[in-house]
This record gives C-alpha cells, structure tokens and sequence, in this order.
C-alpha cells in the first residue's frame, strides 16, 4: 500500500468536538440548547441503529435530541402533521425524517413539507436550489463531509479534475456541485457512462457513490490520485465500500478507508448542520 489512509473518524471526532465547543458557548448566549428532531416510521434495523447514533452525537455535542417513533403502520397525513408541529416547535432547530418510508408514504411529500431552514440533511429542493446558485442553506451531510475530508487532505482544489461516480440527489449531484464551487473541473459519472474506467483515470479525485461492492479497480486511477469512497455494502457480514480498497490503495496518494472514511463524517456534519441552523435562528456567529 503507498497510498495514506484519510482517518474520517478522526476528523469527525475533531468536527463534532469543535462543535461542542461552540455550542456550550451558544447556550450561554441565549439560555438555549439547539435541538434536533429525528423521526423514525418503522422498525427497519439499519435505519434504528443510525437513529441512535444521530440521537447519541447530538446529546454528545451539548445539543436536544427528540426522537420520534412512530409505528409503520403511519399515515402519510399523520406523519406530515408531526412534521408541522416540529417545523412550528421553537426548540426545534433541525428536523431529521429518516429515510426510506414504509410504502404508503411519499417521500418526496414528507420532505418537501419539511421547513427548508430547518431541513439539515439538506434534501428539500429548496436547499438543493439554494446549493445550485450558491447561496446559503443546508448541504446534505454525505458530501458536506466528503468535501471537508477532501479540503483537509488535498488543500486549495481549484483547478483540480474530479470525477463523481453517481448521480443521486443525496450524493452525487451535490457533490459534483460542491467540488465545481470549489473551482474544481467536474465529470458526473453513472451508470450510463462509456468507458468509465477511461472517465475515472483523468482525474486528481475521485468520487464513488454508487452502491456496488468494490466497483473502482487500482487500474482504473491516476497514479497519486485522491480517493473518496462514499458506498456502505454488506459483503458475507463485513462493510465494504464502492472502491477495491486493496488494488486502489497501491495506486492512489490518499483513500478513505470503509468503514472510518465519510460514514462518521456524515454524522458530526449532521450536528454541524443542526448547530448552524440555531445559531442562524438566533443571530450568533459561528466558525464550524
Ligand atoms: P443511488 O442508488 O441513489 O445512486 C447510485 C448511483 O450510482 C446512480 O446515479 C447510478 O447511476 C450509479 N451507478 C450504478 N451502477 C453504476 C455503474 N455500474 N457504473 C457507474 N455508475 C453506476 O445511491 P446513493 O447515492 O444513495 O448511495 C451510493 C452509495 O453510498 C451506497 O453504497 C450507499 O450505501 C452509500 N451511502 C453512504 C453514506 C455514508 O454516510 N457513508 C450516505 C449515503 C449513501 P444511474 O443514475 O444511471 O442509475
């Protein structure tokens, strides 16, 4: 292996500690904790485990965590009036649905019914709007930290070439925008795309935000290039990303590791996102 490994929860560790920090100083300010409200509709264990950790960080960095469990037998109607009472509930700074919904509900109704200057994982079109025309809102927590990662490792990125592998609105596309507001030149790759091996050894980074287990192979990388792996695959029991960690980290001049790369980024900007969110509401200066 040559390439230097990206320690993701290090730098989250760092970010969520930074956070509390400015938060504890928040709460002398205004005699408030920010607060999150994260609401789950349905038992699917994945989706209880990242609850839990949401709620725990929040706790963690100072901040209130309501969470909200509702049973999957939920009417779209009833979830959309909790969504109303959180988005009118003052203590309330971040509103977290996590996804996916059970099938009778629509998600894009439920999300778009979400406050947009509460909405901290960034998904309503109006935030996805905002981060199009680079005015200010909220960043969906995946690339934010994807972005701060790369920052951290790379410096200035401008004029650097960057690949995104994906298209989601969760990952792909407001990676590939955030990497252009970073001056970046940017390809968007996906499943229709010709010669992606090709598309992908162009570029000084690389995004892969895909969903297919050790897709990215070492051959396909510039040398010296600058890894990201966003994907989470459960492989016979263990994690494994979108990249082939072991032919892409004799290749690449830095990667992310799966699991410890963006997955506990995600998280810490989640809390980032909340405490901004308040500190907006509130008029206090923030530098997280
Ligand atoms: P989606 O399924 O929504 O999007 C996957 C994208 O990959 C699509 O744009 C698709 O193209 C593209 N794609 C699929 N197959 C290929 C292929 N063979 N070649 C090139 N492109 C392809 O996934 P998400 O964006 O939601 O998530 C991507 C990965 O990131 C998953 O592994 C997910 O688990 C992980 N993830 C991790 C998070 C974290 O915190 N670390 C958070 C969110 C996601 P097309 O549009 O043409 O179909």
């Amino acid at each position: 292996m040559t390439a230097a490994l990206i320690d993701g929860k290090a730098a989250a560790a760092a970010l969520r500690e930074k956070v509390a920090v400015e938060v504890a100083r928040f709460r002398e300010a205004t005699g408030r904790a920010p607060g999150l409200a994260v609401v789950l509709v349905g038992e699917d264990p994945a989706s209880a485990v990242y609850v839990r950790s949401k709620g725990k960080a929040t706790r963690e960095a100072g901040m209130e965590s309501f969470e909200h469990k509702l049973p999957a037998t939920t009417s779209q109607d009833d979830l959309l009036t909790l969504v109303d009472q959180l988005n009118a509930d003052p203590s309330v700074d971040g509103i977290l649905v996590q996804l996916p919904l059970p099938p009778q509900i629509d998600e894009r109704v439920v999300i778009t019914r979400i406050d947009p200057d509460k909405d901290v994982d960034g998904f309503h079109p109006v935030n996805a709007g905002r981060l199009a025309t680079g005015l200010p809102g909220f960043v969906p927590c995946t690339p934010l930290g994807c972005l701060m990662l790369l920052r951290q490792t790379l410096g200035e990125l401008s004029g650097k070439s960057a690949v995104v592998i994906g298209r989601s609105n969760i990952v792909g596309k407001p990676m590939a925008l955030l990497l252009l507001g970073d001056s970046c030149t940017v390809t968007i790759a996906h499943s229709r795309t010709r010669d992606l091996p090709d598309v992908v050894r162009q570029a000084d980074i690389v995004v892969a935000a895909v969903g297919r287990p050790e897709m990215v192979k070492g051959d396909w990388l510039k040398p010296g290039a600058t890894v990201i792996d966003v994907g989470i695959n459960r492989v016979e029991g263990s994690l494994v990303g979108d990249v082939d960690f072991a032919s892409a980290s004799a290749v690449a001049g830095a990667i992310t590791p799966v699991p410890g790369g963006v997955g506990p980024m995600t998280i810490a900007c989640l809390i980032r996102n909340t405490f901004v969110s308040a500190c907006r509401t509130e008029g206090v200066t923030f530098d997280s």
